[in-house]
């Protein structure tokens, strides 16, 4: 059952998708050659629990960290590590927070340092799916609309769309209904109406679709071995469009900006 949501609910859904926008927009100015995946993790636990809310996925179905912690060839689902970041990664963070009882989550793929360009492509590539996903984020479209946009742009950049794991609807709980693959035929699937708030997210391979788990029991990578990224944010559906609540609007510091004389 997919539960709708009062204009106030989503208020606190931009809450939490702030906060938890926030600290992604923090943890991607830690990614440097030599950190580790761990210190990135502690930061957002820190973060978060500063900010008044939970960490989300730390505990969720025994899952140990704040943050999942996806390197190269991990599709979603990593462990953060002692691993340090080198250069040339691409390294995708997801993270969740809840606050006073709702969930934001939304994740970023980031290059390490300088990164080869077919690995930039890759990720701009990720980027451009889950916008053109949003767009598809309207009253009256079916969720195939949005699996659709998804799945057409990436493969027709010669990229795979993950099939095992998928999106969701979000609310008091992370995961709540409907599904939101990031494949599918325009019209088809449940329609998309007012108040819904969807976690929409792109994992797409530079290979096959296909993935595996490793033996922790939750890391994802991909069958092949080869780049996957994974972007994601929390969108409420409105009478104006989608309302992309984990986006933060970088602070307008143009007011600081001396003026130029020439
Ligand atoms: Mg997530
Ligand atoms: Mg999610």
């Amino acid at each position: 059952m997919i539960i709708g949501k009062s204009k106030r609910e989503i208020e606190k859904m931009r809450a939490a998708g702030q906060l938890v926008g926030q600290v992604l927009a923090h943890l991607k100015t830690m990614v440097e050659p030599g950190i580790t995946t761990m210190e990135i993790d502690r930061a957002a636990e820190k973060m978060i629990r500063d900010g008044g809310a939970l960490p989300t996925f730390k505990g969720y179905n025994g899952f140990p960290y704040s943050i999942c912690a996806s390197v190269n060839e991990q599709v979603v689902h990593g462990f953060p590590s002692n691993y340090k970041l080198k250069e040339g990664d691409i390294f995708s963070i997801d993270c969740g927070a809840t606050l006073e009882g709702y969930v934001g989550d939304t994740a970023t793929t980031v290059a390490v340092g300088r990164i080869d360009p077919e690995s930039e492509r890759l990720i701009r590539v990720t980027k451009e799916c889950l916008e053109l996903a949003i767009e598809q984020c309207l009253p009256g479209n079916h969720l195939g609309d949005i699996g659709h946009a998804v799945q057409h742009h990436a493969e027709s950049h010669g990229y795979s769309v993950v099939r095992d794991y998928v999106g969701h609807g979000i609310g008091r709980r992370m995961h709540e209904d409907p599904q939101i693959p990031n494949y599918g035929k325009p019209g088809l699937g449940p329609k998309i109406k007012v108040g819904y708030v969807f976690a929409v997210e792109p994992m797409v391979n530079r290979g096959s679709h296909f993935t595996k788990v490793l033996s922790d029991g939750w890391t994802v990578v991909t069958l092949d071995g080869k780049l996957s990224a994974h972007v994601e944010h929390t969108i409420a559906i409105t009478e104006d469009g989608p309302d992309v609540l984990t986006r933060v609007v970088p602070a307008d510091t143009s007011a600081l900006q001396p003026a130029t004389c020439n």
